[in-house]
C-alpha cells in the first residue's frame, strides 16, 4: 500500500481501501475472458484499487502497478475523441446511445436506423473508432495512442502478443464491421479501423492509469496530475453520460442501482469508474462476471 500524503482523511480513506482490499481478496467467483486467447495467460488472483482525486492526490493497494490491457474500458475515450472530431449530433447518426439486453458482442443493430444501440458495445465501439481521423494507420493510431498518453500522464504502449491474438481470433467484431458498411455506417477503410480498435483494446495500462484516466474524466478532461487536458469538458459530459447508462452493459442499471457511478469495464480486468468533481477510481481483477466477458 502507498499514500502520497498524510493527512488524516486520506489516512483513513487509505485504511478503508487497505480493509476492502482484504475483505475481497479471497473473492474467487467469476471466470478470466478466454475468448481472447492471450488474456487467458493473466493470473486471475491478481487484484487492485486504485484511486485519484481532482486535487492529484492518489491512493493504492495491491495490484495497482502490474500492466494489463485497457480492452472496452478504451470505448468511452474514443467515443470522447469521435465526439470532438464530429460533434455530438455527427456521431448521433451513427451511433446511439440507447442501452441494451444483449451481450457487448452481439450481432446486432438498431433496426429503425441502422446504428449500433451504443458506443460501450462492440458495434458501436468499432464506429466511433472508424470516425476517427488521419490520413495513414500509422497516423491514426498515432493520433488515439496520443489522446491517451496526455490522460495516463505518460507514453503508452500496444500489448503486441495480446493484439495479434485478438486480430487472430476477432471474427464477430469483423462481422461486426461488414454488417455496419453493409448499411454504409462506416468507412470503407473496415480493415484499417478494426486494426486500430483491436490495437486500442490492446492498449497497455495498469490500476493506477485507469485511475488516473478516471480522474481526468472527474475533472472535465483535465488530468489532475500533469494539468494536461485529453477532453474537452461537454465531451466529458457526454462520455459520462454513456458510461452511467451503458458502460457496465447489461449489468448497468443493476450497477446505478447498487454502485451509482458511471463506469466501464474492459475484459482485461480493469474497472475504470470517474465521480465527477471528486475523482477517478480503477480496480483490476481478471475473473468477470456473465455480463462483463
Ligand atoms: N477487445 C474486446 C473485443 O472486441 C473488447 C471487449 C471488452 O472488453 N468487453 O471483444
Amino acid at each position: 500500500m502507498d499514500s502520497t500524503t498524510t493527512e488524516p482523511a486520506e489516512q483513513s480513506l487509505a485504511t478503508v481501501l487497505a480493509e476492502i482490499h482484504a475483505d475481497l481478496l479471497n473473492e474467487r467467483s467469476g471466470e478470466v475472458a478466454n475468448y481472447i486467447p492471450e488474456l487467458a495467460r493473466v493470473d486471475p488472483d491478481s487484484f487492485g484499487i486504485g484511486v485519484v482525486a481532482v486535487d492529484g492526490r492518489s491512493l493504492a493497494v495491491g495490484d495497482a502497478e502490474l500492466p494489463f490491457t485497457i480492452q472496452s474500458a478504451s470505448k468511452p475515450f474514443v467515443y470522447g475523441m469521435a465526439v470532438e472530431e464530429h460533434s455530438r449530433d455527427g456521431v448521433l447518426a451513427k451511433i446511439g446511445v440507447q442501452p441494451v439486453e444483449e451481450a457487448f458482442n452481439a450481432i446486432a443493430l438498431d433496426e429503425a436506423t441502422n446504428r449500433p444501440f451504443n458506443p460501450m458495445i462492440n458495434a458501436g465501439a468499432i464506429a466511433a473508432t472508424d470516425l476517427l481521423g488521419g490520413d495513414t494507420a500509422e497516423d491514426r493510431l498515432a493520433r488515439l495512442l496520443a489522446v491517451f498518453e496526455r490522460g495516463c500522464g505518460h507514453p503508452v504502449e500496444v500489448d503486441e502478443q495480446v493484439f495479434a491474438s485478438e486480430r487472430a481470433t476477432g471474427e464477430r467484431d469483423r462481422a461486426l464491421a461488414h454488417l455496419m458498411r453493409s448499411f454504409g455506417m462506416i468507412s470503407d477503410r473496415l480493415e484499417e479501423t478494426l486494426e486500430l480498435y483491436f490495437r486500442q483494446c490492446s492498449i497497455k495500462v495498469t490500476c493506477r492509469d485507469l485511475a488516473v484516466l478516471g480522474a481526468t474524466l472527474a475533472n472535465q478532461g483535465v488530468n489532475p496530475i500533469t494539468r494536461q487536458r485529453m477532453l474537452s469538458a461537454s465531451t466529458v459530459r457526454d462520455v459520462l453520460s454513456v458510461m452511467h447508462a451503458c458502460g457496465m452493459y447489461n449489468f448497468s442499471g443493476e450497477w446505478d442501482l447498487r454502485i451509482g457511478i458511471p463506469a466501464k469495464s474492459g475484459v482485461g480486468g480493469g474497472i475504470v469508474g470517474a465521480i465527477p468533481g471528486l475523482g477517478g477510481i480503477a480496480t483490476f481483477s481478471p475473473r468477470l462476471d456473465a455480463s462483463l466477458r
